[in-house]
């Protein structure tokens, strides 16, 4: 069982259905989990939001933001949103770091986020590159400056683990 579990999704609600029960069972189980929401979803993910008459961009990030921080309350977590965007979401260099600084502050025993491929989505495969880039750096960094710390094994328990990716 995770003790210290960190979900990476591309937008903000991914975590509730595709990673729900495995943080719920973390944190029933004594474990701490921290969610990170790379966009809040607000372009490819947030249709009815769109429906309302005047809404604007900034009006719906504040609603994903509202719903992703209670759904993560709900199962004992706790939330980093980065508000990168989305459709397309695209990670530049500062935007790897950040999430490398995630990964390195909360020193994860499972990393989880979306699998390689997604067909239907593509920000899904995007956050997946990129948390394996920012999870290389990040232990890269740590053993520079921390080597005592990390052992191979514990580098290698850092590997994300993908969840099932569907449209
Ligand atoms: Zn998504």
């Amino acid at each position: 069982m995770s003790r210290r579990m960190l979900v990476v999704g591309a937008h903000s609600a991914d975590f509730v259905w595709r990673a729900g029960g495995a943080i719920a069972a973390t944190t029933a189980n004594g474990g701490v989990a921290r969610v990170v929401a790379l966009s809040y979803g607000e372009r490819g993910e947030s249709g009815e939001l769109w429906k309302e008459p005047g809404q604007t961009l900034e009006r719906v990030k504040e609603i994903r933001h509202g719903e992703a921080e209670r759904a993560a309350a709900a199962l004992d977590a706790d939330l980093v949103a980065l508000d990168l965007g989305d459709y397309p979401l695209e990670i530049d260099r500062e935007a790897l770091m950040r999430i490398a600084d995630v990964i390195r502050e909360f020193e994860p025993d499972v990393l989880l986020t979306h699998t390689d491929k997604d067909p239907f989505n593509p920000d899904h495969a995007e956050a997946f590159f990129a948390v394996e880039r920012a999870r290389s750096r990040s232990s890269r960094r740590r053993s520079s400056s921390c080597s005592s710390r990390t052992s191979p094994s514990s580098a290698t328990s850092r590997r994300p683990r993908s969840w099932t990716s569907r449209p």
